[in-house]
């Protein structure tokens, strides 16, 4: 009777990391919505910043440093946001980038497979935006755990 009752609880645990994918799957397109949102501002503070070189080009005038440097500041915070953006898609597919040359590791990849590079922990990833969801994803790890204990009891 246990085997049956084993399969029927690898089945739903099957089930709800299916969902959890979709779930992630979701959440990483909302995010890469999010980052070309931000890539087309920056395209448009380009063009602003031409525009307003270009005319005081044109007229024979000093640049007004002031309006350009300020508009150079949005784009460094735009990008800014954009690797924030970048690293939350990371933590949802549950990998990470080599703090050393780049490689995409394990989320919880003690060391790089490419260079050898030792590896800092990563947090735990929370979604802030649908904070249900991710309370579903969090049952499943636990679910997980639980299972790999009872596993290690019977050996
Ligand atoms: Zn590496």
């Amino acid at each position: 009777m246990e085997f049956f009752n084993k399969l029927g609880k690898k089945a739903s645990q099957t089930y709800q990391v299916t969902k959890e994918k979709a779930v992630n799957l979701s959440e990483e397109l909302k995010l890469k919505g999010k980052i070309s949102d931000l890539k087309n501002k920056i395209e448009d503070k380009y063009y602003e910043i031409g525009k307003i070189v270009y005319n005081e080009v044109k007229d024979g005038k000093d640049v007004s440093k002031d309006e350009v440097i300020s508009k150079c500041d949005e784009i460094s915070n735009f990008k800014d946001q954009i690797s924030k953006l970048e690293m939350d898609i990371l933590a949802i597919k549950k990998v990470k980038k080599c703090s050393k040359c780049g490689e995409e590791l394990e989320a919880d990849a003690a060391f790089c497979s490419k260079c050898g590079a030792e590896q800092p922990k990563v947090e735990k990833i929370e979604i802030k935006e649908e904070p249900e969801q991710t309370k579903e994803a969090e049952v499943v790890e636990i679910n997980n755990v639980e299972e790999k204990n009872e596993e290690n009891n019977e050996n």
